[in-house]
């Protein structure tokens, strides 16, 4: 695998079915990591069934192949930082989505770069041609409302690092 990329759902703060089908991990408002329905290993190289359904986690359009994706449940109705919905992002589900990435880190062997761990809205940034482009996952984090919009990958990569390192 060659890199992660970060998600929120924009669903409820729990998983939806159709949740299962696009991530290989979600975490909910509790922290609680359920694994999604394909294995990361199904992303290696992605292929579609007969009906062209994939046959791996569709969560990153343009950027599926050799993409780890782990999504935090909520953020549906978020507006802005002033009104950021019904389901804001919580701490402990923030904390434990970093702790996770930092672990699947050292299971795959990558590095915690902007190239090999970046939000969803980095990604369209920086693949302005792919479906992924626009993406607002994540432009906001309600438990760190200090966190600018331009800043949320460093600071994200700059947590993982800390759980990388220190467990
Ligand atoms: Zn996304």
């Amino acid at each position: 695998m060659k890199r992660v990329i970060l998600h929120w759902t924009g669903g409820a703060n729990q998983p939806c079915f159709t949740d299962y089908n696009h991530y290989h991990y979600l975490i909910n408002k509790d922290g609680l990591i359920i694994n999604g329905k394909f294995p990361v290993s199904a992303n290696e190289i992605c292929k579609n069934d007969s009906e062209n359904k994939p046959l791996y986690a569709a969560h990153c359009g343009g950027g599926n192949t050799g993409s780890i994706g782990v999504s935090m449940c909520g953020m549906h109705g978020f507006k802005n930082s002033k009104d950021a919905g019904q389901y804001p992002l919580t701490k402990i589900q923030c904390e434990s989505t970093f702790k996770l990435i930092a672990k699947l880190c050292k299971e795959y062997g990558l590095q915690i770069t902007p190239q090999t761990v970046m939000t969803h809205y980095e990604f369209g940034k920086a693949h302005p041609n792919t479906s992924s482009a626009g993406k607002i996952d994540i432009i906001y984090l309600p438990p760190y409302p200090d966190v600018k919009q331009a800043d949320i990958g460093n600071f994200i990569r700059t947590k993982i690092k800390w759980y990388f390192f220190k467990h």
